[in-house]
């Protein structure tokens, strides 16, 4: 379908609201809807979880699987146009909303960054625009492709083609008999060897491009993980190199070109240290859709990733988002509803609520809370975004908001 101009608060030809659709109904779901209804869109959300986080607060809710067709059906006929909230979502099923609506991103895209093979091998047909390369690294598909990889990738990381995530479907491996072993437990299904790197930091990019070809840059942002999941981004001047994050910007820009892509594309990148002791830029991986370390945009940015989002399904007007504070954003975890135990829940599994109201009493703290009603450890129950007039600032309180919930440090 072509892109046409959605205006909120209009009727739609069929006499109801103008309606945004969303496949996906988890976090990053609820904070479109959000950003979709402020502008006075209405919403629909496709996800078989009833209590979905953004299922909860839409106009309408379809509780159905991904590829079931009267669950599509109805998606397409409650919504204008439609777009998506993870990458895992099935290529069939986005082709046949794409028949009928506008879909952005489109499913030729997401088939992009659903697959980390398609994805390395784009990266590298925009590395002579972008100049950025992704790791050296190989692709393993078969017993032959295994004995065909080369020694200097290795120790490496053995990383599924498809579904992984925060880490998961990943495997170290330091010689060729560690490999033969990691891909076995991966059950051989396709995958790609990555050389490891010795990473200085890491950094991601979120772009909007809208059907027009006109993209904008967010700024870049730092981010530091903790156990194979994002724990905080930093985002002021000086947190990456601004040569370094120059780079980064124009590489995005590339890459999204390149894609004809339509929407808000995140790419990750790796600060790496040469053999001269120079810093150079490895582009990672990318989400077909806003992202974690996008989130401090909320707060410390005169447009959202969200309305950002909002905007390039609906045809709107991008103008190129200006950072007003400097930020920090922290992920909250599961684990702060049991962790210290001892402390909180007195050694039971009883979870606890965090220390909200002693952490919203430090100025410049914005909580953002995802709805989910059962904590567990290592499920994203929400981030707190930290604003303040200097840098200086926004470490202090960011500090003592981390003690407060009782977290590392993390070099802040
Ligand atoms: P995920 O989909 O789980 O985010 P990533 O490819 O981003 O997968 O890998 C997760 C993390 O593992 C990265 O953020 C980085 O810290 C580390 N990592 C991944 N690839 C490499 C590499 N080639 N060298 C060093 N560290 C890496
Ligand atoms: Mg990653």
């Amino acid at each position: 379908m072509s892109f046409k101009t959605l205006l909120p608060g209009s009727p739609s030809p069929n006499g109801q609201p103008t309606t945004l659709g969303v496949m996906g109904g988890g976090q990053l779901g609820r904070m479109f809807v959000q950003a979709a209804q402020a502008m006075g869109f209405a919403t629909v959300v496709l996800d078989p979880d009833p209590a979905s986080p953004a299922g909860q607060i839409s106009h309408h809710h379809i509780r159905a699987a991904y590829d079931d067709e009267p669950g599509l059906a109805q998606l397409i006929q409650r919504s204008d146009a439609i777009t998506t909230e993870f990458e895992n979502v099935p290529a069939a099923a986005l082709a046949t909303l794409a028949a009928q609506r506008t879909v952005a991103p489109s499913a030729s895209c997401v088939a992009v960054a659903q697959d980390r093979v398609k994805e390395k091998a784009h990266f590298e047909q925009c590395a002579p625009i972008s100049g950025v390369a992704p790791a050296p690294h190989a692709v393993i598909t078969t017993d032959a492709s295994l004995a065909a990889v080369p020694d200097d990738l290795l120790p490496g990381i053995l990383k599924t083609a498809r579904m992984g995530y925060d880490g998961k479907g990943q495997l170290r491996v330091a010689s060729r008999a560690q490999l033969a072993e990691a891909w076995d437990q991966l059950d051989k299904v396709p995958c790609v060897l990555e050389k490891m790197l010795t990473l200085r930091a890491e950094c991601s990019v979120i772009v909007a491009r809208g059907a027009d070809g006109q993209v904008v840059s967010f700024p870049v942002q730092k981010n530091t993980h903790h156990e194979g999941i994002l724990a905080i981004t930093e985002v002021f001047d000086g947190a990456i190199e601004a040569g370094l994050a120059q780079r980064a910007q124009a590489s995005t820009v590339a890459i999204a070109n390149h894609l004809r892509y339509v929407g808000v594309l995140c790419v990750e990148y790796f600060v790496v240290e040469r053999a001269d002791g120079t810093t150079d830029l490895v582009v990672n991986e990318m989400a077909p859709r806003p992202h974690n370390s996008g989130h401090y945009t909320q707060n410390a940015c005169d447009i959202s990733q969200f309305e950002a989002q909002v905007r390039a399904l609906a045809g709107l007007p991008l103008p190129v988002p200006r950072q007003h504070s400097p930020t920090i954003m922290i992920n909250l975890l599961g684990d702060l509803w049991f962790e210290p135990n001892a402390v909180r829940a007195q050694a039971s599994k009883t979870p606890v609520s965090p220390p909200w109201a002693a952490v919203l009493a430090l100025p410049g703290t914005h909580l953002h809370l995802y709805g989910k009603l059962g904590a567990r450890p290592g499920r994203k129950m929400g981030h707190l975004n930290v604003t303040g007039a200097s840098v200086t600032r926004v470490r202090e309180t960011t500090a003592q908001a981390l003690a407060l919930l009782g977290l590392p440090a993390l070099g802040v």
